[in-house]
C-alpha cells in the first residue's frame, strides 16, 4: 500500500480552509470499515455523506472502474458512449424518468433541474413565470444559484449577491406553499428527506398536496433526491415510499458509490426544452463514472437489497431508542431507512462536534450537524450487522464518556 507522510497541519499549510477536518489521516477502506495512519480501526457509520452507499471497495465496483479504465476514459459529449446509454437505460427502467442528463454533483444536478424549470417557463409562458419555490432549512448544493435556492442563508449572505426570484416557505407546511405559489411560480424544488437541514422526513400529505399545487400553477415539481436516492432510504428513490412522482428528480452523492456523478431525470416532454447546446458539461457522462455507477444501481435496484436496508433501518432505530433512554443525550430517532438523525436534547446543544470527536476516538465515524444539532448516521446500505452492533458499543462508549447512563 502506497502511503506519505503528511500530518493534518499539512492541511492547513496546503488548502484553502473551507473544511476542518479531523485530526486523522484515514488511508484504507474496505466494507464498512477505515483505517488511519497509525492503523487504527473506525466503523464508518458516514459513507462520506451517504455516498459510499456499497461501503469501501466494493469489490464489484472496484472491477468496473478497473475494466473501464482500460477500455476508454474521456471523449466529451461530442461523442455518446455505451456506459452513458447503459446507465440511462437503467436509471430510466427503473423510475418515472424517460431522460437523463448526466453531470458530476449534487449542485450541478439542481443546477440542471432549475434551469431546466426556467427554460420550460420561458418557453410556454415567458419570463414573468420565473419564480421559484423552496423551503426552509432546504440544501441544494453550493454553486451562487444554489445556495440561493436552499432555505439556509447562512450558505448565501456571506456573498453578498442575492439570486432574485426565490420564496421560501416553511417546509412541512401546506398553507404556506399554497399562499406562496402564483401563476408566477416556475418551480417548487423539495427534499423527500430534508438531509442537511437535520434530517427531517416530509409529511406524506405535504408532498401530495405540492404535487397537485403545482399541477394546478403549471409549475415543476423537482425533487432533490441527492441524499435520499440510491436506496438510501430503503427504496431506489424516496418518492416511492410517497407515491408522489415529481417531473424532475436530481440524483447524485450514492450514485457513484464514491465516483463523482450526478444526474437530471425528467419527462420525455420537459427534456424536449434542452436542446443541443443550451446546457452542458464536459464530463457529464464519462464513462468511468458511469461504469461505476451502473454497477451500483444494478446492486441496488434489486428488491431483496432494498429489504437488506429496511430490515437494518429497524435495527439501527431500535438501538439507537434504546441508547437514547439510557445516556439522555439525544432525543429518539428520525429519518427514513438508512438516513436517521437524533436531535441533542437542549443541555448538549452546541456540543455535536464534542461527541463525534469522542466517537471517533473510540472508533466510529457520525455526521454531524452544527446548525440543528443533530447526529446524522447514513451508514453504507449494506452494512454487515455485527458492524452495526460493533459501531454502536463503540457510540456508548463514547456517550459514556460525557454522560454516565442514566438507565443502565
Ligand atoms: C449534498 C447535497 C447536495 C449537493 O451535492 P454536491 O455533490 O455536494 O454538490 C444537494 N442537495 C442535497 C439534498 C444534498 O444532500
Amino acid at each position: 500500500m502506497k502511503t506519505y507522510n503528511y500530518k493534518r497541519d499539512d492541511f492547513d499549510r496546503l488548502l484553502v480552509p473551507s473544511y476542518a477536518p479531523a485530526a486523522f489521516i484515514p488511508v484504507r477502506g474496505k466494507g464498512a470499515k477505515v483505517w488511519d495512519q497509525a492503523g487504527k480501526e473506525y466503523i464508518d457509520f458516514t459513507s462520506g455523506i451517504a455516498v459510499s452507499c456499497l461501503g469501501h471497495c466494493h469489490p464489484e465496483l472496484v472491477a468496473a472502474l478497473k475494466e473501464q479504465g482500460d477500455q476508454l476514459w474521456h471523449l466529451s459529449n461530442a461523442f455518446t458512449n455505451e456506459r452513458v446509454l447503459r446507465l440511462a437505460e437503467r436509471l430510466v427502467a427503473s423510475t418515472f424518468a424517460d431522460k437523463v442528463f448526466f453531470c458530476n454533483s449534487g449542485a450541478e444536478a439542481n443546477e440542471a433541474a432549475l434551469k431546466l424549470a426556467l427554460k420550460v417557463a420561458v418557453d410556454n409562458v415567458g419570463a414573468d413565470k420565473t419564480e421559484i419555490v423552496s423551503a426552509s432549512q432546504s440544501f441544494h448544493g453550493r454553486t451562487l444559484f444554489t445556495v440561493n435556492v436552499g432555505g439556509q442563508s447562512k450558505y448565501s449572505t456571506p456573498f453578498g449577491v442575492a439570486v432574485p426570484g426565490i420564496k421560501q416557505v416553511p417546509f412541512n407546511d401546506i398553507a404556506a406553499l399554497r399562499e406562496v405559489i402564483s401563476a408566477k411560480t416556475c418551480a417548487v424544488i423539495l427534499e423527500p428527506v430534508q438531509g442537511e437541514g437535520g434530517v427531517i422526513p416530509a409529511d406524506p400529505d405535504y408532498l401530495k398536496a405540492a404535487r397537485a399545487i403545482t399541477r394546478e400553477h403549471d409549475a415543476v415539481l423537482i425533487f432533490d433526491e441527492v441524499q435520499t436516492g440510491v436506496g438510501r432510504t430503503g427504496q431506489l428513490y424516496a418518492y416511492e415510499h410517497y407515491g408522489v412522482e415529481p417531473d424532475i428528480l436530481t440524483s447524485a452523492k450514492g450514485l457513484g458509490g464514491g465516483f463523482p456523478i450526478g444526474a437530471m431525470l425528467t419527462t420525455a416532454a420537459l427534456a424536449e426544452h434542452f436542446g443541443p447546446g443550451t446546457h452542458g458539461t464536459t464530463y457529464g457522462g464519462n464513462p468511468l463514472a458511469c461504469a461505476v455507477a451502473d454497477t451500483v444501481v444494478r446492486l441496488v435496484a434489486q428488491e431483496d437489497f432494498l429489504a437488506g436496508v429496511r430490515a437494518r433501518e429497524t435495527l439501527f432505530l431500535g438501538a439507537l431508542c434504546e441508547l437514547s433512554a439510557r445516556y439522555g443525550v439525544f432525543a429518539a430517532p428520525r429519518g427514513l431507512g438508512l438516513l436517521i438523525g437524533c436531535p441533542l436534547h437542549d443541555e448538549w446543544r452546541g456540543q455535536a462536534k464534542t461527541l463525534v470527536n469522542l466517537a471517533a476516538e473510540e472508533g466510529v465515524l457520525l455526521l454531524l450537524q452544527a446548525g440543528p444539532d443533530v447526529l446524522r448516521f447514513a451508514p453504507p446500505l449494506n452494512i454487515a450487522q455485527a458492524d452495526i452492533l460493533e459501531g454502536l458499543a463503540r457510540l456508548a462508549r463514547a456517550l459514556g464518556r460525557i454522560a454516565p447512563p442514566t438507565n443502565p
